[in-house]
């Protein structure tokens, strides 16, 4: 494995995943300090718009992207920095919030399965069912023989989801107390970002082992081989986006898209 692949972040099916582990402000890989990385990655937008492009004209398979984090993880900048060179008809985030009586009324995949991609597609879920085996657990919001059988649910939703031709990447933007305590500090003294804190996000923060310890099982049980979890170190928000284009761009390569063969166009002339 050369530094820079996808599978240095990868998490192979049936590990264990231990986030302490983990450095959250590892910088492994890049190709160099934030300025150099920073000017490497017009060049990865470039090749993730081309692949896109092909992934759209190509029409026979699709990509979702799971992204998953504790509050303040970086899921809406990894957005706007990574996704922003694609072409918006072929593109979609979809924000799972809390779910609405509706939503509630049906099974926890209900709402999730529509809004998957289409043939062509690239789709982003910013927060997803995850949440269900997440905030739901950490909050005792439905019983623990409710929410323990949605590891093997998920599982075969993304398997079905994978047979079909789309390609499920799954990634955790991993962060530190530290790093997510800077974060709120940011957020209250800017009055443009103020808006984004909540006083119930300290409620959350003061659950933080407990959403360690959900996040751990979650991605141990749900890391597949059609349905990878990535854990992307993400205190340096340069080096999470170059990551996470990284493993964006090596799937899309590996999914190998092509243009469609032109029609038998000898003869044809423009008048
Ligand atoms: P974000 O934090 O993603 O920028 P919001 O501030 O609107 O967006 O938060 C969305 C909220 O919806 C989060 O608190 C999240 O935990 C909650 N949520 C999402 N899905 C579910 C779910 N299935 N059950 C309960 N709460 C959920």
């Amino acid at each position: 494995m050369a530094k820079g692949d996808a599978a240095q972040w990868r998490v192979e099916p049936g590990t264990k995943v231990h986030l302490g582990k983990i450095d959250t402000r590892s910088t492994d890989g890049a190709p160099g300090g934030k300025a150099s990385t920073e000017a490497a990655m017009d060049e990865l937008l470039h090749d993730l718009q081309g692949l896109q492009e092909r992934l759209y004209a190509d029409g026979g398979q699709s990509l979702l992207v799971v992204l998953q984090a504790i509050d303040a993880g970086g899921k809406d900048g990894t957005i706007k920095h990574v996704f922003r060179g694609l072409n918006p008809a072929g593109c979609r985030v979809v924000s799972f919030k809390v779910p609405s009586e509706e939503e509630r009324n049906h099974d926890f995949l209900w709402r999730v399965h529509a809004k998957a991609p289409a043939k062509g597609e690239v789709v982003v879920f910013n927060r997803s069912h995850y949440e269900d085996v997440l905030v739901v657990r950490v909050h005792d919001i439905v019983p623990d023989d409710v929410w323990r059988p949605r590891y093997e649910f998920i599982n075969d939703f993304e398997a079905n989801l994978a047979a079909s031709g789309t390609r499920i990447v799954k990634l955790y933007l991993h962060i530190s107390k530290e790093e997510q305590a800077e974060r709120f500090r940011a957020r209250l003294d800017d009055p443009s970002k103020q808006w984004k804190f909540r006083k119930g996000d300290l409620d959350e923060r003061a659950k933080w082992d407990d959403y360690v310890a959900a996040f751990e099982e979650a991605i141990t049980r749900t890391s597949t081989d059609c349905a990878p979890w990535y854990v992307v170190p993400a205190d340096r928000k340069w080096y999470r986006n170059w990551a996470v284009s990284r493993i964006l761009i090596e799937t899309l390569e590996d999914m190998d898209p092509q243009y469609p063969p032109a029609e038998d166009l000898t003869g044809v002339v423009i008048t």
